[in-house]
């Protein structure tokens, strides 16, 4: 009795249980339906209308669903492999007692993975990192597009994994992009190459430690076929790959902001080039593209479109088709986008740097910066960043409940860089924010949002705060 494709004869018998109901648990429970499982429970602490709704329809197709309080406190006995949710940490009781029992645990990419058909299975070319992962996933599709492939981007970046791979018509190759919870419960995905863009302290409670969480990103390149793609900025990236064990013959391939060496990717005058996947590597590389056709062309961009680029060879993509592909993408709102000029001073929005880490990059993307930062830092740190970038701070001005988190690292490393602190909190305080950086910027100067923390204490979420400083810049014009 076997599990690997969705052709096996074992998804009838086996017993699983589904931790979590939302996208992803949705997403599992149904195709394991669709696979013919015939022994199916679904657990979840959560309880509303629309659950219900979700599990009406699962009922019907013979599954059993238990919802609200307490209904994953004890895991079922009757069980063979549990599938979980991304954000249930492996110390959670139900978890932690299938550990204990030596049950399968397996994420929604693991159940991915083996419910392939055999006969028209996309090979993946995958994507994890700290910061990045969705714009390198996106311009890797669109390149991937401009070669012709009939692609999409899914897992982590939006579109369940799942969805893609049960789709009745067949892609040529899947843009996969991964987050450490799924990398963490999933074990024999085999990719055609694999990428790790960084690694940044983030999300260390979930996986107890900053070397776990970089162990599990590391199990993305385990039984990669063709290309572990990593960068060379970012030493903890390469030790990922020597680490792994990857089918024979599969190559370790750099990407750097300086000139490659063998085996790289990288920039020559203003030129992205290939040293890896072009036959005279040992002396010449290939042109790729110009780094104007990355948009915003700031250094951690240009990184990403290399990454992106990397993947994209290694599956044969033209030269003509990456830069086509680059030409064509803009990222998603709220990552470096551009809102107006005002007076001389260029305001951007970059809401979703919710890491000291994302903050970091993109304020070293300007030469003199009016920097907006603050809300809930997560347990991080912002001392690396001050060091990194102060001599480009022309100011500061904090806002959310760790500013003083972000005070002190200023205190200690740039003291002299004038700061404001903004107490209110309100739905006014975006405003009060915007005003005190427009009154601080100089003409040529960027106001810069890059908060390096979560949005949850003051907004709905990074898009909310983005737009709401959007709206207080456009205020500010007229
Ligand atoms: P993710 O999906 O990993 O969250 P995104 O592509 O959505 O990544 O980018 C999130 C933020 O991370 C961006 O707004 C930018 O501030 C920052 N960022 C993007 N690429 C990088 C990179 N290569 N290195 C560091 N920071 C980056």
């Amino acid at each position: 009795m076997s599990l690997d494709t969705r052709t096996d004869d074992g998804w009838a018998t086996t017993r699983f249980v589904v931790l979590g109901f939302g996208t992803a648990g949705y997403a599992c429970a149904d195709s394991l339906i669709q696979a013919g499982a015939e022994h199916l429970v679904v657990l979840d602490d959560r309880d509303n209308e629309a659950l219900r709704e979700k599990a009406v329809i699962l009922e019907t197709l013979g599954a059993t669903i238990t919802l609200g309080p307490g209904s994953t406190a004890e895991l079922p006995k009757e069980v063979d492999v549990v599938v979980t949710s991304p954000g249930v940490p492996p110390h959670s009781p139900l978890l932690a007692q299938a550990a204990e029992r030596d049950v399968p645990i397996w994420s929604e990419i693991e159940l991915a993975w083996r419910l392939r058909d055999p006969a028209t299975a996309a090979p993946w070319l995958c994507i994890t990192g700290t910061n990045g992962k969705t714009t390198t996933v996106q311009m890797l599709t669109a390149m991937l597009q401009a070669a012709g492939l009939r692609t999409v981007a899914a897992g982590n970046v939006g579109l369940p994994l799942l969805e893609a791979v049960m789709d009745p018509e067949p892609y040529d190759v899947i843009a996969v992009e991964l987050s450490s919870y799924q990398l963490h419960y999933t074990h024999s995905m085999s990719a055609h190459s694999a990428a790790v863009l960084n690694i940044a302290p983030d999300h260390v409670d979930w996986h107890g430690s900053l070397d776990a969480y970089a162990k599990d990103k590391g199990r993305i390149f385990e039984n990669c076929q063709i290309a572990c793609v990593y960068n060379v900025a970012d030493q903890a990236t390469e030790e990922l790959v020597m680490d792994a064990d990857v089918i024979e013959g599969c190559r370790a391939i750099g990407f750097t902001l300086g000139t490659p060496g063998l085996s790289m990717l990288g920039i020559v005058d203003d030129l992205l080039v290939d040293r890896a996947f072009v036959e005279q590597r040992a002396t010449s590389a290939l042109e790729l593209a110009m780094i104007s056709d990355v948009t915003p062309a700031a250094p951690h961009n240009i990184a990403n479109a290399l990454a992106a680029a990397a993947l994209a060879r290694s599956f044969g993509v033209p030269p003509t088709a990456i830069r086509d592909g680059l030409r064509g993408f803009r990222p998603d709102k709220h990552r470096i986008a551009h809102v107006a000029d005002v007076a001389g001073v260029n305001y951007v929005d970059d809401s979703k740097a919710t890491n000291p880490h994302a903050a970091q990059a993109s304020l070293l993307a300007y030469e003199q910066v009016v920097w907006i930062a603050g809300g809930q830092a997560k347990g991080a740190t912002f001392d690396e960043l001050v060091i990194a970038a102060r001599d480009r701070l022309r100011a500061v001005v904090l806002m959310g409940q760790d500013k003083q988190v972000i005070a002190e690292a200023l205190e200690r490393h740039a003291p002299d860089v004038p700061r404001i602190v903004v107490e209110a909190t309100d739905t006014g305080a975006m405003q009060i924010v915007v005003g005190e950086a427009a009154k601080l910027a100089q003409v040529g100067d960027t106001v810069l949002l890059a908060p390096g923390c979560a949005s949850w204490d003051m907004f709905a979420n990074y898009g909310a705060r983005g737009d709401a400083f959007t709206e207080a810049v456009h205020a500010l014009d007229n």
